[in-house]
């Protein structure tokens, strides 16, 4: 008997996997957690049904959450990532020399646990020196921070259980008081196929608290549309006037000097959005 495991995406669409086995699967104080043995893109941990990384297709959205901020970041010295409980994130910012201190605030402590087990790739950064991992609410986090952090990148998941007020006006605005005078941060803002109407709102809200708001995008398989979004807010540095020397290789797959600017450069139905 063939199993197959299927998002779907809207009411009336989705997408579906071949699965080799169910590697775990449990109902966390917060979501229904599940890492599963796809055929196609390795293992895949789903929360409430939702993809939320693969093996295979993780590099894209991890790259493009990480270096699109700390290149465009003269000097980003303290970086707070909330959500990213899988681990991706951390991998890639301990690649910043500049880094001296990243601290992580996942919700949901089952999802670090289950990832170090079944997503060793991703998750290898959590005992790096430099990395400090709160078990705890961004939310919370956000509203008892100030001053703090020159890089915020928010990986949560779709505006759904804990995550709802992490899409909320008073976020974003708390999100400005925790960064330091000259700081920027990043948030997932999921996809324009089927959540318009989430950029259009983030978006505004965004530029009405930042003096530099855009938006980028990175094509990721099994993310809903396979076209995402991330909304970036800047108190002083714009992502499309980095000078050329600040750039160098950190090993990536997906992202590049010439895809950082170009990942700005969108549709037209997905930059009407922005207006
Ligand atoms: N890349 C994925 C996506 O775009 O859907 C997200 C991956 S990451 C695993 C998302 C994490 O955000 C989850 O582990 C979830 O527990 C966490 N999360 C949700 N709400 C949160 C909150 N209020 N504070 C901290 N973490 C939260």
């Amino acid at each position: 008997m063939e199993l197959w495991f299927t998002e779907k995406q809207t009411e009336r669409f989705g997408i579906t996997a071949k699965i080799k086995r169910t590697l775990h699967t449990e109902q966390t104080p917060y979501q229904k957690l599940d890492m599963l043995e796809t055929e196609e893109f390795g293992n895949m941990l789903t929360l409430d049904g939702m993809v939320m990384t693969t093996e295979r297709d993780e590099f894209v959205y991890h790259e493009m959450v990480a270096h699109v901020p700390l290149f465009t970041h003269p000097n980003p010295r303290r970086v707070l990532v909330v959500g990213g409980g899988d681990g991706g994130v951390l991998r890639e910012v301990v690649k910043h020399p500049e880094v001296e201190k990243v601290t992580l605030v996942e919700i949901d402590g089952k999802v670090i646990e289950t990832s170090k087990k079944y997503l060793p790739s991703i998750a290898s950064a959590f005992d790096h020196p430099k990395v400090e991992v709160i078990v705890g609410d961004g939310f919370m986090h956000i509203a008892e921070s100030r001053d703090a952090y020159d890089v915020i990148m928010v990986d949560s998941t779709e505006p759904v259980g804990p995550a709802v007020k992490l899409f909320e006006k008073g976020f974003y605005e708390g999100i400005s008081k925790a960064l330091k005078e000259d700081g920027l941060f990043i948030a997932q803002t999921d996809n324009p196929w089927f959540k318009a109407d989430l950029i259009r709102k983030v978006f505004r809200d965004v530029k009405e608290i930042f003096p530099i708001t855009r938006l980028y995008t990175a094509n990721i398989p099994t993310y809903p549309s396979g076209l995402w979004t991330f909304t970036l807010g800047s108190k002083k540095y714009d992502p499309l006037k980095v000078d050329a020397g600040r750039f160098r290789d950190v090993g990536t797959k997906y992202y590049t000097k010439d895809l950082h600017f170009a990942a700005f450069v969108l549709p037209k139905f997905v930059a009407d959005l922005t207006k």
